[in-house]
């Protein structure tokens, strides 16, 4: 059990970020929840970790914006430090590269990569300090494989890979385990629009996955189990690319 213990997970209001924060709330960690827009879901996912005894505090900003993510943790940070941080927060804009407008570039990147920088130069001093932590960035099997429409995401999510191997051999010493999550096609609002009848011919275990199955191997790398793995990327996709 992880009694006391804090994770902070971005994104956490819908889908994926949803089920990661009721599942490391199982875990026995407090939840400090991340959102950007949705008041009413984070609510509900709120009230569902409270049901299951544990705290969870709401922390509504956008993570690509320094300031804001800075000003909202800081406070917090004097008194607490997060045992598990999960990078979740992202989004796409599919669009095929000659369309595609510089916002669109540039949103989808941020989100994802100055997401990633800003969420963790803001928490990791105190991690350090405290000898221990878990970073767990959720990637994309789009980082892998090329998707037409998808440059801007899958330089993100690539991205990030680079950023969760770099991250992992600095701080090693100091008991910081950085790793990465990469999941397939998830059932979540983010499939919307996408060929799904063509993409399970794709995908060899033949059916798209659940949240539940990325939160899994979260509540895994988060957990003591986990303690000899850094640097690595772990793929949730029923076997794209095996
Ligand atoms: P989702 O259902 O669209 O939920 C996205 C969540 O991210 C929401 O809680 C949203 O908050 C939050 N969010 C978006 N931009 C944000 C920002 N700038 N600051 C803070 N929060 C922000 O997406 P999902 O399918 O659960 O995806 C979660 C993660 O898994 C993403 O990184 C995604 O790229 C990755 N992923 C998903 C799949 C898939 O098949 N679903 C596959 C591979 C990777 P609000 O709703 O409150 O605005």
């Amino acid at each position: 059990m992880n009694e006391n213990k804090i994770a902070l997970v971005t994104g956490a209001s819908r889908g994926i970020g949803a089920e990661i924060a009721k599942t490391l709330a199982k875990d026995g960690f407090d939840i400090w929840l991340n959102y950007r827009s949705n008041d009413i879901e984070a609510e509900k996912v709120k009230k569902e970790i409270e049901s299951l005894g544990r705290k969870c505090l709401l922390l509504k900003f956008d993570v690509a914006d320094y300031k804001n993510t800075e000003s909202s943790l800081s406070p917090l940070l004097e008194t607490q430090t997060p045992f598990v941080v999960v990078n979740n927060a992202g989004f796409r804009r599919d669009t095929l590269l000659i369309w595609m407008k510089p916002e669109e570039w540039k949103d989808v990147i941020s989100v994802t990569l100055d997401g990633f920088f800003n969420i963790t130069k803001t928490v990791l001093p105190s991690m350090l300090r405290n000898r221990e932590g878990r970073i767990i960035n959720i990637t994309s099997a789009a980082a892998h494989f090329g998707v037409p429409g998808q440059s801007n995401y899958s330089a993100a999510k690539a991205g990030l890979i680079g950023a969760t191997k770099s991250l992992a051999v600095e701080v090693a010493k100091r008991n910081v385990l950085v790793n990465a999550v990469s999941p397939g096609f998830i059932e979540t609002d983010m499939l919307e629009g996408l060929p799904m009848e063509q993409i399970l011919k794709t995908i060899p275990l033949g059916k798209s996955g659940k949240a539940r199955d990325v939160a899994d191997m979260v509540s895994y790398l988060a957990s003591d189990k986990a303690g000899y793995i850094t640097g690595q990327v772990f793929q949730v996709n029923g076997g794209i690319g095996a």
